[in-house]
């Protein structure tokens, strides 16, 4: 290429916290909360590829709407793990959009059949989100490699292992230093453990030191406090957390006893209401 292209940009849509309907409270909580929820768009002068599309139909319109008052062509969507709340609002983008090719790991793949499978639907996302889970989900097709080119730049898509479920990935883009990490890192949010055994988080911790090692200058959390910075200290944090939490499970005989050790550790963080899950999914 005899003309460098334009260096990548990126923005970042948060979707607001909504209510997840539960019994299992927490002492004190009146209602559950979802955490904020990021999509990011990665684009260059013409095309753009957006990660992780969200989960409600009133996300997945509102979001469609910040990408066209960005005025891209969407080539791509990429979705970095299988859960929920990080694809359900796929179809709906595709629909906008119809262009786009939605991509993800294979592994990402069987994972987001799975979520999406009628009983599934029926017994897990109906029963927690009523009325808000959009009719017709979209599956990726499976990428061949682990790029994506976007106007001559690459996107590189890292399996990360089991983070906050299995199969998770994240995507480098090395000529701007961006990491998009989706659930591999927290931002100033409760992590989610409800799926974690230690095995599990020796398997995070290692996804976070490779992912630092790499060096990012900018990390966007899957789930994010408003306003905080995509700071690449956030690896760190997760990775605390993550040693906090495991301490604290083997230390604790009950729930509520690593719910509080916890909250004790990290009072600040948005979303106790995960910690609680975390804590029940531990210690039953
Ligand atoms: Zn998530």
């Amino acid at each position: 290429m005899s003309v460098q292209a334009a260096p990548l940009r990126w923005e970042v849509y948060l979707a607001p916290p909504k209510r997840v309907l539960t019994a299992d409270l927490a002492p004190g909580e009146q209602r559950r909360m979802w955490p904020p929820t990021a999509a990011t768009l990665i684009y260059g002068a013409r095309d753009a590829v957006l990660v992780d599309p969200l989960m409600t139909i009133a996300e997945a319109g509102a979001l469609a709407d910040w990408v066209a008052a960005r005025g891209k062509n969407l080539t791509a969507i990429y979705a970095t793990h299988g859960h929920a709340d990080h694809f359900f609002g796929a179809g709906m983008l595709l629909d906008r959009y119809p262009e786009a090719r939605l991509v993800a790991a294979p592994g990402v793949v069987a994972h987001m059949q799975r979520q999406a499978a009628p009983e599934s639907i029926a017994s897990v996302w109906n029963m927690r989100f009523p009325g808000q889970i959009p009719d017709d989900l979209a599956i990726a097709e499976a990428l061949a490699g682990d790029v994506i080119e976007l106007e001559g730049r690459e996107l590189l898509v890292v399996d990360a292992g089991h983070t906050d479920t299995g199969q998770a990935t994240y995507l480098h883009v090395p000529s701007v230093g961006l990491v998009v990490a989706g659930d591999v890192v927290y931002n100033d949010v409760h992590l989610f453990l409800g799926e974690s055994t230690a095995e599990r988080r020796r398997q995070w911790l290692a996804a976070l030191d490779a992912l630092e090692a790499r060096g990012p200058t900018v990390v966007v959390a899957g789930h994010k406090r408003p306003g905080a910075p995509d700071h690449p200290r956030i690896i760190g944090e997760t990775r605390a957390y993550l040693c906090d939490f495991a301490a604290a499970a083997a230390a604790s005989g009950s729930t509520l006893e690593l719910y509080q050790r916890m909250l004790a550790l990290h009072p600040g963080r948005l979303n106790p209401g995960t910690l609680w899950h975390s804590a029940r999914m531990q210690k039953g």
